[in-house]
């Protein structure tokens, strides 16, 4: 897959040559900042009638700017910005939790699942809407009833009758449910086939006779955005199987892989925005005979929150240029899930210490970042999940004599 990305990528920049990616990025952090700073209160109220046209006139202006999709290929109506450039974007993108839907960036991963591996019927009808932003990509992997960190314990069950898949089961944590045409759902299909190979992913619109939006989710007090859902008996066409029978997992890593890059990329933007403006604060707030940019104990602050900025932001990029060559780089990228999300969640813990009682009121971001962040220490595999199966990989390279790990080799 990754060698497939390398090609398609270089593809993607035939006539490209020369583009300035460099301002691109900054128009893209002119726009977050100056464009969707002021609205993210009111953009929070994601179900509210202004949310929703305010992120319709955002996305507007970002398509009018050209700053929309940056990151798809060419030929499905994308910039096709070169990967380790994109990667970079993510950065400034991440620094608003509403930017990915407002410049287009949301959907990557599912058009280019849908791309690679839907049949061509649902590639035309759903392509270029999903691209356009017409509607929010939703995969449903989770599930209440099981530890889905295990996706081989999954439930859902789908059988093929006369050329219709039956799908039966219930998922949760499908993220923009509510707002997608069709959910991407990872059934088991096989019955008797090793688990690695006995799932598989089938396209589901969403006005499905038996699909239905159970409850909202909300996570730490956020709304609107992760939906509980129930399959019951739904039947769609044979077709809209994404790639062949059994595939499901091999499909779901495609994305997996430079999504958690991303995810990571995105991370340090927020934790730079909470860098920021803590420094800030701590300039501006007079205590016992200074400011608190003077005391040492602040200080402390500053420089652990630099050296974990700084240092996730040297391995994730990393990461990325392994990735980009079109190694799998599974260890580095393990690793950057798990220190990216703690990165996150320690840098604007400590900003909101600084910023004392108003850092828990909504008179800040702080707080709103504070409770996203929690989050990623969970969604995209918990970190328990990453810290195991990285151990595991590295400590069969010291097994029965092998030669070990070599530091040196990895990116
Ligand atoms: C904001 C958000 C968005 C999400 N979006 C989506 C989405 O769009 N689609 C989707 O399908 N899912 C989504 N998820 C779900 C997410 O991917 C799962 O929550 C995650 O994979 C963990 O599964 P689980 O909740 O069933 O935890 P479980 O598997 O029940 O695990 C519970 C805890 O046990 C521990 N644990 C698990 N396995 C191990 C192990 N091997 N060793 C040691 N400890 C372990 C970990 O601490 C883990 O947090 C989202 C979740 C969140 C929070």
């Amino acid at each position: 897959m990754l060698r497939e990305n390398q090609q398609e990528h270089d593809q993607e920049h035939d006539g490209c040559a020369g583009r300035d990616w460099d301002s691109v990025r900054a128009r893209v952090r002119q726009f977050v900042e100056q464009r969707i700073y002021p609205l993210e209160r009111e953009l929070d109220a994601s179900h509210a009638p202004d949310a929703k046209r305010l992120m319709a006139d955002l996305m507007l202006a970002a398509k009018r700017a050209d700053l929309w999709a940056l990151g798809h290929p060419r030929e499905l109506g994308g910039h096709g910005m070169p990967f380790m450039d994109y990667v970079r974007v993510n950065e400034v993108i991440g620094r608003s939790h509403h930017a990915m839907q407002a410049l287009g960036t949301l959907s990557l991963q599912d058009s280019l699942m849908l791309a690679r591996h839907g049949r061509p019927e649902w590639r035309e009808r759903y392509l270029k809407p999903i691209v356009d932003g017409e509607f929010v990509p939703s995969f449903a992997m989770t599930e209440p009833d099981v530890a889905s960190s295990d996706p081989t314990r999954l439930e859902t069950r789908a059988r093929l009758e006369d050329g219709v898949w039956v799908i039966s089961g219930r998922k949760w944590f499908t993220t923009g449910a509510a707002l997608a045409r069709y959910t991407t759902v990872m059934c088991r299909t096989e019955e008797d086939a090793p688990a690695h190979d006995a799932f598989s992913l089938i396209i589901v619109p969403t006005d499905a006779v038996g699909y239905r939006i159970v409850r909202d989710t909300p996570i730490l007090g956020i709304q609107g955005g992760h939906y509980e859902i129930e399959l019951l008996d739904v039947r769609v066409p044979e077709a809209n199987l994404l790639g062949p029978r059994g595939h499901g997992f091999r499909i779901a890593q495609q994305r997996l892989g430079p999504g958690r890059i991303f995810h990571c990329m995105r991370w340090l933007g927020q934790a730079q925005r909470a860098f920021e403006l803590m420094c800030r604060r701590l300039h501006e707030r007079v205590t016992s005979g200074g400011t608190l940019a003077g005391k040492q104990l602040m200080q402390g602050h500053v420089f652990e929150s630099a050296a974990q900025i700084h240092s996730c932001r040297l391995l994730t990029l990393s990461a990325a240029r392994a990735l980009d060559e079109g190694r799998e780089a599974r260890e580095e990228i393990g690793i950057i899930k798990v220190l990216g999300a703690r990165m996150l969640h320690d840098v604007i813990d400590r900003a909101i210490q600084v910023f004392g009682a108003m850092g828990l009121t909504a008179d800040t971001p702080l707080e709103l970042m504070y409770r996203h962040a929690r989050a990623a220490r969970i969604y995209d595999g918990p970190d328990e999940v990453h810290v195991q199966s990285v151990a595991k990989r590295l400590l069969s390279r010291h097994k029965d004599g092998a030669p070990g790990v070599d530091f040196a080799a990895l990116s």
